[in-house]
C-alpha cells in the first residue's frame, strides 16, 4: 500500500485537492489520511472508509466524487473523504476512531463533516462526534443523537429510485428496449447500500435475480426472496452462509445473465476484465450505488456496446441528501422526501441532456458540476465579475442550474 503524498499531489489540479493530512498514532497502530478536495461551496462532506485496503488516493478519488456530488443535488457542501487502514474487525475500532476523530479535529466541521463509507456505521460516527465534541462533526449518527443514520436506507432509496426512473426515461426514449416489469437486476455488494437497494428494487417489483458480497454470490434466474434474504443475513451475517442456496464465487455476478447490474460494493470492480463478462451477459443498463466503481477504460467499453452507465454522484447522492436534512435538524420523513425529488429532478436532467445531445450521463452530469464549483470558486476569489462573464458564455447550462440551485430545502 503506498502512503506517499505525492500520489495524491500528482493528482492536483485545478479543483483540488485543498489539503491532505495523513495522521498516524503510535499507540494504536491508528494510520489515516483525510483528504478535503474542495470548500469553495461549503465544508467538506463525506465518508469514512475503514477498511485494510483503502490508500490515499483512492480517498482523493472518493473526495473528489463528493465535489461533484455535493454541487450536483444543489446542496451547501464541498467534497472530502477520510480513510483509516485497518480492518475494523480486526482492531479496536472504538479506539482507531477516537484516535483518528482526535487528529483531524481541528478541520472538524468547518473544513470537514464526517460520515459514514464502507466499514463504518452509526456507531463509529456516534463514537467520532463525541470525540470531536461537536454533534456536527459528522451526520449518519444514531437518532438517540438527533442523527438520521444511513442505515435507514437512504442511499439504498436513491439508487431504487434512480434505477427505476433511468429504465422508464431509456425505455420511453427508445434507447433501450426493455419493460421495466420484465427487467431483472444483478447486484454486487450486499452491505448498507447493496441490501437496501435491493429492498426498495424489490418493493417497486424488480426481480433482482442474483447478488453478491466478499464471500460469495447466490443467483435465481425467477428472482430471489429478498425479504428472507435480508432476515437471514441478520443472524448468519454472510452470504457464504445461506445454507439454502447454492453458493458461488463471488466473480459470478458478472456473469449472471441481467438487465441491470448495480456495483454497491468497492472502486474499480468494474474494469477491463469484468466489463466483456457485463457484455457478454446481455446487460443494457449500469448503476453506479458504489463509488467510482467502474474504470473509464472499461466505461469506454460498455458505451460502446450501447450500454448506459449511471453515475456514483448522480444516483447515490440519497446519502449525503439525507446527512444535509440531518445537518439542518430535519427529521427521517424530510430526508426521504427531499431524496426522492433531488435525485428524481438530476436523473430527469442528466438522462434527457444525455439523450438529446448524443452524449453520457457522466459527461452531462460532470459539467453541471464543474460549472456549480467554478462559480463558488470565483465567487470565494471575489471575482465577482468574472464570475459573471463566465456565467454569460454558459448561459444554456445556467439555464439548467437555477432550479437546482435553489432547491437546498425542502420541497
Ligand atoms: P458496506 O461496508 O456496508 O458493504 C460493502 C459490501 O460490499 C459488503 O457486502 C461486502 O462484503 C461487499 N464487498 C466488498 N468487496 C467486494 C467484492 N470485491 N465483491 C463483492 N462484494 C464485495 O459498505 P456500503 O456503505 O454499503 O458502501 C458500498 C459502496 O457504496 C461504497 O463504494 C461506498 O463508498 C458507496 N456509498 C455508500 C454510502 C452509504 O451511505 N453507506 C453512500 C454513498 C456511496
Amino acid at each position: 500500500m503506498s502512503l506517499s503524498v505525492y500520489d495524491v499531489w500528482s493528482l492536483a489540479d485545478e479543483w483540488g485537492p485543498e489539503k491532505v493530512v495523513f495522521v498516524y498514532d503510535p499507540d494504536t497502530g491508528m494510520r489515516g489520511v483525510l483528504v478535503i478536495d474542495n470548500t469553495a461551496i461549503g465544508p467538506g462532506k463525506g465518508g469514512i472508509r475503514f477498511t485494510p485496503t483503502v490508500t490515499p488516493v483512492e480517498v482523493f478519488r472518493l473526495a473528489r466524487v463528493m465535489t461533484w456530488k455535493c454541487a450536483l443535488a444543489g446542496l451547501p457542501f464541498g467534497g472530502a473523504k477520510g480513510g483509516i487502514m485497518g480492518d475494523p474487525n480486526k482492531v479496536d475500532r472504538v479506539a482507531w476512531m477516537k484516535s483518528f476523530a482526535k487528529a483531524i479535529k481541528p478541520y472538524v466541521p468547518l473544513q470537514y463533516v464526517a460520515a459514514t463509507d464502507m466499514g463504518t456505521t452509526e456507531l463509529d460516527m456516534a463514537v467520532f462526534a463525541h470525540e470531536v465534541g461537536d454533534v456536527r462533526a459528522c451526520t449518519g449518527k444514531p437518532s438517540e443523537m438527533g442523527g438520521i443514520p444511513h442505515e435507514l436506507g437512504t442511499t439504498g432509496y436513491g439508487v431504487a429510485v434512480a434505477t427505476d426512473l433511468t429504465l422508464k426515461m431509456l425505455n420511453k426514449f427508445g434507447s433501450i428496449s426493455l419493460d421495466p416489469r420484465e427487467a431483472t437486476v444483478a447486484i454486487q455488494g450486499f452491505g448498507n447500500v447493496g441490501s437496501f437497494t435491493a429492498k426498495f428494487l424489490d418493493e417497486l417489483g424488480y426481480k433482482i435475480v442474483a447478488i453478491s458480497d466478499i464471500t460469495g454470490c447466490i443467483y435465481n434466474p425467477e428472482g430471489l426472496d429478498i425479504p428472507h434474504i435480508m432476515r437471514d443475513l441478520q443472524t448468519e451475517g454472510s452470504i457464504d452462509r445461506l445454507s439454502r442456496y447454492e453458493i458461488y464465487h463471488k466473480e459470478k455476478i458478472f456473469d449472471v445473465k441481467s438487465d441491470v447490474f448495480i456495483p454497491a460494493a468497492t472502486s474499480d470492480t468494474i474494469n477491463s476484465e469484468t466489463a466483456p463478462k457485463l457484455i457478454k451477459a446481455g446487460t443494457k443498463l449500469v448503476i453506479e450505488a458504489a463509488n467510482i466503481p467502474t474504470t473509464s477504460e472499461a466505461e469506454k467499453m460498455l458505451i460502446e456496446k450501447g450500454i448506459w452507465v449511471v453515475p456514483d454522484f448522480v444516483v447515490n447522492s440519497g446519502g449525503v441528501i439525507g446527512s444535509f436534512v440531518e445537518y439542518k435538524g430535519g427529521t427521517e420523513k424530510e430526508a426521504f422526501d427531499l431524496i426522492n425529488y433531488k435525485i428524481t429532478t438530476n436523473v430527469k436532467l442528466v438522462i434527457t441532456l444525455a439523450q438529446q445531445n448524443g452524449s453520457t450521463p457522466r459527461k452531462i452530469a460532470q459539467e453541471i458540476a464543474k460549472t456549480r464549483v467554478k462559480r463558488a470558486m470565483l465567487l470565494r476569489r471575489g471575482a465577482i465579475d468574472v464570475a459573471r462573464e463566465y456565467f454569460a458564455r454558459q448561459k444554456s447550462l445556467y439555464e439548467f442550474m437555477v432550479p437546482d440551485l435553489r432547491n437546498t430545502t425542502h420541497p
